[in-house]
């Protein structure tokens, strides 16, 4: 499972961030799914969740994901768009508009390929 792994990362990440400032618990954490991650939300908390217990430092982490609008780029006329999911939460949905995306806003082309957005990352970290 994909997404358990990267949640077990993300906690590995934490812990060594913990133990960096000295803290004795992380109390929030901000992570960012790029929309074509191909990560399922749903399974990455699921996952964060159950390992969380594991550790003193992150039991009562709470987990905040954030995923931004998907960027594409017209192959035809080279101009960069934004174009929202119509679901942003339902990752099906992503899904599908990551392997269809919509038409280009500029010139209408269908040739829209997307543009970065396929990473985790670790934003802010609360911690105490
Ligand atoms: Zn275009």
């Amino acid at each position: 499972m994909h997404e358990l792994s990267l949640a077990h990362s993300l906690i590995e990440q934490l812990l060594d961030l913990a133990k960096e400032h000295q803290a004795e618990r992380i109390t929030r954490v901000t992570v960012t799914l790029g929309p074509f991650s191909g990560i399922v939300r749903d399974s990455f908390e699921f996952g964060f969740d159950n390992l969380k217990q594991s550790q003193p430092a992150t039991r009562e982490a709470v987990l905040k994901l954030e995923t931004p609008d998907p960027v594409y780029i017209c192959l035809d006329c080279n101009k960069v768009s934004v174009i929202p999911f119509l679901v942003p939460n339902d990752p099906m949905d992503m899904k599908y508009h990551s392997l269809y995306p919509k038409k280009c806003p500029w010139c209408c082309s269908n040739r829209l390929s997307p543009k970065d957005g396929t990473e985790l990352i670790l934003n802010q970290v609360e911690m105490e």
